[in-house]
């Protein structure tokens, strides 16, 4: 549709903009093969080479093109050619399962894939004829195609290569698809979110606010979060319509890497999860690193400690601690601080930084309680005359699930209704995250309703490795939960009733070999835990929240965790 502001929200003119105002800016990508630089003048002209590639590879409007990459300049050329050709551009995470990749892949119904050499690997294991039935071209980033079984392959380079450097980009409805993610659900089935135009142009424009992540034609901008994670939280878009500089990690950067990039580069804005900053500051106390270029870091995924608040304060560097979903495009809140509260005391200040924030322009919110009535998220206010220092009560009345709805808020998921009907009612997103709200409006994520664990940024379906353990002989009931855990944010902790006292020995190595079997190594629980009774709620479901309140303890797994059984760089 139309509007009537005489061109529609599309993300054409983001390019336009960025290729015109800005031609000598530069893009940087670390690659396997080393360090590769242009600028939006030469990135333009591929985009336009690659969208012409796609015609010719017969990829239609509506079509989906799935990409397994990392973030390099490869992966940023199908960020626009894709969607502004008309197509819809699906980014795919590698680290899942095999049955996950399957799943999404046919129920996408990719017409091309894109896929880093370093992924092939991954991609192998998981190819299956039935489910890539609709896969007509693998197309390999790079120069040069590794031995591989898929076919038929080609390399991006060759792929690209002498077509034009000019493409009419098509007049495009704000409505039609210009992107997808899928995300873990509860049920293990990872759930398909289609992004508009429309919704990547107002997460965009709402991002740039000085109230959401904003990046400037100064800023020096290297994304750390996986691209194939919601679109990077969208930064590949703002950077773009800022005109800002990109650096891109690309294969599975390590601290040294990061360091690097931030030294030799100038990086000003970078954005990660927890366990990438963690990696970060303890490389930075064993090496002499040159932060000093180093503006703002955004946070988010997981909550933010406030130790790396504090450390990144002490290296002069702002951490904006972020909140958001694949739901939401991603971003739905960020901890700035208001302007009344830049004198309050330190204390107070890290307080509120340490929260996940404000909501940013366009995005509204509710706080549901568990009999569906909407809780007074500014009662600490009411309840004190000292209202600042005041906390919420602890006694569940101020907490209730979060509801959000603005215009990069999906409506539903893709082919799933009965998914929808849980998750969505009048126009809201049920967000499945409890929180309490306090007097200045700042969200605290205080537990979680759905039944996931996140471990350094990547979700691991408890229900999944419940079933799969409970298929064991010597378990009569099993439940998983995620502990806290210090670097992974939280780790899978398997809880067992064993059919037979006797068989305690035997069945934790065998249960966990069944699991190392059917799921990645960083899904494997790191303890299986002998219990007489699993605890049950009223309706006789497994009472996740009284484990997780016995076992909040980061004891129970701490060094546990072997380096290798966790996503590498999320
Ligand atoms: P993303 O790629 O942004 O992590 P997901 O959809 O995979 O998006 O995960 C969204 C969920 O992650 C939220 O509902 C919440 O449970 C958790 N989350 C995201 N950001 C934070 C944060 N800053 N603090 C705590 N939990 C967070």
């Amino acid at each position: 549709m139309n509007m009537p502001g005489g061109a529609p929200q599309t993300l054409r003119p983001f390019l336009w903009r960025a290729e015109h105002l800005y031609p000598e800016t530069e893009i940087v990508s670390r690659t396997a093969g080393g360090i590769e630089r242009y600028d939006y003048a030469a990135y333009a002209d591929r985009v336009a080479q690659l969208a012409n590639a796609l015609d010719e590879a017969g990829v239609e409007e509506g079509d989906r093109v799935g990409t397994v990459c990392w973030n390099d300049h490869w992966h940023f050329e199908t960020y626009f050619a894709v969607p502004n050709r008309g197509s819809q551009l699906h980014t795919i995470n590698p680290l899942l399962p095999d049955h996950h990749l399957q799943y999404i892949v046919e129920n996408a119904e990719d017409r091309v894939l894109f896929v880093d050499a370093t992924l092939l690997e991954a991609v192998e294991a998981a190819y299956d004829p039935e489910a890539f039935e609709s896969v007509e071209q693998f197309v390999v980033t790079g120069d040069r195609v590794p031995h591989t079984d898929l076919e038929p392959v080609v390399d991006y380079e060759s792929f690209v290569e002498g077509h034009p450097a000019t493409y009419d980009w098509p007049d495009l409805d704000e409505d039609q698809p210009a992107g997808m993610c899928y995300t873990s659900g509860t049920t293990g089935k990872p759930k398909g979110v289609e992004y508009t135009h429309q919704m990547l142009w107002s997460h965009t424009m709402a991002t740039l606010t000085p109230q959401g992540v904003p990046a400037a034609d100064d800023d020096v901008v290297m994304p750390v979060v996986p691209m194939f994670h919601v679109n990077a939280w969208g930064f590949p878009f703002s950077m773009t319509a800022a005109g800002s500089k990109h650096v891109y990690p690309g294969p599975s950067p390590d601290p040294a890497d990061l360091a690097g990039l931030i030294e030799q580069e100038g990086v000003t804005l970078t954005a990660g999860v927890p366990t990438v900053w963690l990696g970060l500051m303890e490389h930075c106390k064993e090496h002499e690193v040159d932060l000093s270029s180093l503006e703002r870091v955004v946070v988010g995924g997981s909550a933010a400690p406030e130790a790396m608040i504090r450390w990144f304060d002490e290296h002069d560097v702002e951490l904006l601690h972020a909140w958001g979903m694949t739901e939401m495009s991603p971003i739905g809140s960020v901890a700035h601080l208001k302007s009344d509260l830049q004198d309050a005391d330190e204390g107070t200040k890290l307080d509120k930084r340490t929260k996940q924030g404000l909501m940013v322009p366009g995005l509204e919110f509710r706080v549901i309680d568990e009999n569906g009535e909407e809780v007074e998220w500014n009662s600490a206010e009411r309840r004190s005359a000292d209202s600042r220092a005041a906390e919420p009560r602890d006694d569940g009345e101020d907490f209730g699930e979060l509801w959000v709805r603005g215009p990069w808020v999906t409506q539903e998921y893709y082919r799933r209704p009965e998914a929808n009907e849980a998750d969505f009612e009048d126009g809201w997103l049920k967000t499945g995250d409890i929180v309490t709200v306090d007097e200045d409006g700042y969200l605290k994520i205080v537990d979680r309703a759905k039944d996931v664990i996140k471990s350094g940024g990547e979700w691991i379906s408890s229900v999944e490795l419940e079933n799969a353990i409970m298929a064991h002989d010597g378990v009569a009931e099993a439940t998983v939960i995620g502990v806290p855990h210090d670097r992974w944010q939280e780790r899978p902790v398997a809880f067992v009733v064993p059919t037979d006292e006797a068989d305690r020995p035997t069945v934790e190595d065998e249960v966990l070999a069944m699991v190392r079997e059917e799921f990645p190594d960083w899904w494997v629980p790191d303890d299986v835990m002998y219990v007489d009774e699993i605890p049950k709620t009223a309706t006789g479901k497994f009472d996740k929240k009284v484990l997780r309140e016995e076992y909040d303890d980061e004891s129970l797994v701490e060094g546990k965790v072997p380096e290798e059984a966790a996503p590498e760089d999320d």
